[in-house]
């Protein structure tokens, strides 16, 4: 085996940069190529059915099942076309990732040939055996069977020789058993809080969309490497492994030149998400080796985070045509930066107005200064719950570990916007709110930058930053699924938006002018942000901790008992009253969280086990028997000075011998705590007990480490960090 890795490593290291495909055309012309837009359903439909199908695109109608058929026969000429023999309903069930089953578009004719069918009911729902996904009991205890049903407003598109049809699933009692269902209720919720308030400032006004733009962090790892980390295959983490002597102390990665096997990696990247009309727009080496990043431009919210789990999909693909695999995981590495995914998110209206940014006059101003006092408004009230809209056992890796993000919800500011809050409240109600620059400065004026030039500087310690037209929530993991996080924060602020509304309603109703309402408004709701939830120093010190505690942050860090905000009185009233979860679905999607956990957990606890059984104590048996040869030879040539002949013989025995025994002793106990929590019943505790096996999982990697450290290199089994890292 150690001869093995020597020339795994070689091998790793000799590959050459596999070249990515040229396409023939410029990228504006193949753009979107596999997608069925609204450029390819104006040819392929009836101008009836294209403008009945934009329609319910526009308007969250249903479609028609009369025109289902046309619909689908359009689509199916467009993908035959493309030499598409199957198609599937494409949903996003609570595991990682997405689901799809397909069929073949093979049906008899009735003459005794086949032929291709792909009828509108096909296209509409379809009912996939949904006992296999987890549901946190709801099946079990209302109905057996879901159903997917198609999402018109993502398009549909081609993957290889397969039709995708993006779609919700849904139990048949109503209950969401996905991501994406609960995501268009919050996107209805935040449009429906927006648009009365957008009114009263142009009441041309109809619908207000959320955006997203993601940037996803990954690694890439050699993929001969990979193989042999039992632990990387199974768990997507190195669950072991020294610290290499060089790693990122040097700050020489970031925005490094991209290496080549990488570089034509990315290309094929783009090339494909180009073809699935995802607009991405930036690539750039990350700041820990073999760390990177890959942004699209944003767009709305359900659009983008579709487009997400497609580039996910795609880069894992792609990576093993490279020679690579793709590592998602929040935290592959240990004393190296993990990843995340800032999910890049703000407000905008149908009229094109962005409602985080700065206005055009004193009145875009102060729509401007709503949302964003109340959004910090809502992340403040929900701090906690958005922190566990976050919470996974693999995103705990990097929640409060000295890293973005901190296990506390705060927001950073900047020094402008700091500025103008603490303005806003020393003046008069009816003080404009002006662009700088555009009157006579004068005192007391309130000013605001129409573009925030240095204002955008970065807080890379703050999870909820204000970065001058949006926020960036960027304590979401790398290999989330972003709906988690979104769904919370849409909810949250259309709750907060439409108590904003009503009390500035019962301003103007007692007579005050809309302005002036609006800052009677505000100010208390300024007041109270000011000082708890804005944050603009360091995330990670112990200070902060103690202050946000006194400033009734939550400083959870416990993963398992996160997820209980989700069923505090406060957050059911809020999903509740926006529509967006049911109490039943809130409670049922906490079980499959825990128990997600515990799995989780349970994997990297035998994973564990078995590896420092079959991998590291024999290389350290081995190690030490050659240590015990020499001793033994030693005490039969040197009868006299045997002790000052063997020192470092001796020693290194010693060590040796107390660190397997180490590891021996606390796997034991590992093995017991898991056996004790596989009997509880109840899944909160058993993610609790499973927090604690969590934890131990440190205390057993740290012997281990310290013997890689020892034992002589031709020995050890497992490529190391400085192999894994460094070889691209
Ligand atoms: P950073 O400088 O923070 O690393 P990038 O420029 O790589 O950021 O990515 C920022 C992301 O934010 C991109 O996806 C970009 O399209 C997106 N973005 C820009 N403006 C907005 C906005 N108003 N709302 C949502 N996302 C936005
Ligand atoms: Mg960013």
């Amino acid at each position: 085996m150690s001869k093995l890795r020597f020339d795994v490593v070689q091998d790793a290291f000799k590959k050459k940069a596999v070249p990515a495909e040229t396409p023939e055309k410029k990228t504006s012309e193949y753009f979107g190529e596999l997608v069925f837009n609204r450029e390819k359903m104006r040819k392929y439909l009836s101008t009836e059915t294209y403008e009945a199908l934009i329609d319910c695109i526009d308007n969250g109608h249903q479609l028609d099942r009369t025109i289902a058929d046309e619909v689908a026969d359009g689509m199916k000429t467009w993908a035959m076309e493309h030499g598409v023999t199957h198609i599937t309903h494409w949903f996003q069930p609570l595991t990682e990732g997405t689901a799809e089953k397909h069929d073949s578009l093979m049906e008899y004719d009735g003459k005794g040939g086949m032929l291709e069918e792909f009828g509108g009911k096909s296209l509409i729902q379809q009912e996939p055996d949904a006992s296999s996904f987890p549901s946190g009991g709801i099946r079990a205890t209302f109905e057996a069977r879901g159903y997917t049903a198609w999402d018109p407003t993502s398009p549909v598109f081609i993957q290889d020789d397969t039709l995708c049809i993006p779609t919700v699933f849904i139990s048949y009692t109503g209950e969401a058993l996905d991501y994406k269902t609960p995501l268009k209720k919050s996107l209805k919720a935040v449009s429906d809080a927006a648009v009365p308030i957008c009114q009263m400032f142009d009441p041309k006004v109809k619908k207000v969309y959320s955006y997203l733009g993601w940037e996803q962090e990954y690694f890439l790892v050699d993929e001969d490497l990979y193989a042999a980390r039992p632990d990387l295959m199974l768990t997507g983490r190195t669950l072991m492994g020294h610290e290499s002597s060089k790693n990122q102390q040097l700050d020489d990665h970031y925005f490094g030149a991209i290496p080549s096997r990488v570089m034509e990696f990315m290309k094929d990247v783009e090339i494909a998400g180009y073809r699935h009309g995802i607009p991405l727009k930036t690539r750039h080496n990350e700041v820990a080796p073999n760390q990177f990043e890959l942004a699209p431009i944003f767009g709305e919210t359900n659009l983008s985070n579709d487009q997400n789990q497609m580039m996910m999909n795609l880069m894992q693909q792609i990576a093993r045509k490279h020679g690579f695999v793709l590592l998602l995981h929040e935290k592959p590495f240990a004393g190296i930066n993990g990843s995340g995914k800032h999910n890049n998110w703000s407000l905008g209206t149908d009229t094109g107005t962005l409602l985080l940014a700065p206005g055009k006059d004193a009145m875009g101003n102060l729509q401007f200064v709503t949302f964003f006092v109340n959004v910090l408004v809502a992340v403040q009230k929900h701090n906690a719950l958005l922190k566990a809209s976050i919470a996974t056992a693999t995103n705990a890796h990097r929640l409060g570990a000295n890293e973005a993000p901190p296990a506390i919800i705060s927001s950073f500011l900047g020094h402008t916007m700091t500025q103008v809050l603490h303005k806003l409240l020393e003046v008069p109600s009816d003080t404009p709110i002006e662009i700088a620059g555009k009157k006579e400065k004068s005192v007391g004026l309130v000013e605001i930058p129409e573009i925030f030039i240095d204002n955008t500087d970065r807080n890379r310690t703050s999870p909820f930053a204000f970065t001058g037209n949006r926020f960036e929530f960027r304590a979401v993991g790398s290999s989330a699924n972003c709906a988690g996080a979104m769904t919370t924060l849409n909810a949250a602020v259309a709750e907060q938006l439409t108590a904003f509304k009503a009390a500035v309603d019962k301003e103007i109703a007692a007579g005050k002018p809309m302005n002036i309402a609006f800052m009677d408004v505000l100010k208390p709701l300024i007041s109270s942000i000011i000082n708890t939830v804005c944050f603009d120093g360091n995330g990670y010190t112990d200070e902060w901790k103690a202050e946000a505690k006194r400033r009734g942050l939550d400083t959870e860090i416990s993963v398992p008992l996160m997820f209980d905000q989700f069923t505090k009185p406060a957050s059911v009233g809020m999903f509740t009253h926006t529509g967006v979860y049911t109490e039943a679905e809130l409670k049922a999607r906490n079980e499959v969280k825990w128990e997600t956990y515990t799995k989780k957990v349970q994997i990297e606890a035998r994973v564990m086990g078995r590896m420092a059984q079959n991998h590291i104590i024999p290389a350290a048996l081995a190690y030490k028997t050659r240590l015990l040869n020499i001793v033994t030879q030693l005490k039969a040539l040197y009868p006299e000075d045997f002790e000052s002949m063997a020192q470092t013989e001796l020693a290194l025995l010693q060590r040796v011998t107390k660190l397997i025994e180490e590891v021996r002793t606390k796997c034991a106990a590992m093995v017991d705590a898991r056996k004790a929590a596989n009997k509880i019943e109840d899944e909160r505790e058993k993610a609790l007990a499973y927090h604690e096996i969590a934890e131990s999982l440190f205390a057993i990697r740290r012997p281990i480490d310290k013997l890689e450290e020892v034992v002589d290199n031709d020995l050890w089994p497992l490529p190391k960090y400085r192999e894994l890292l460094f070889i691209n």
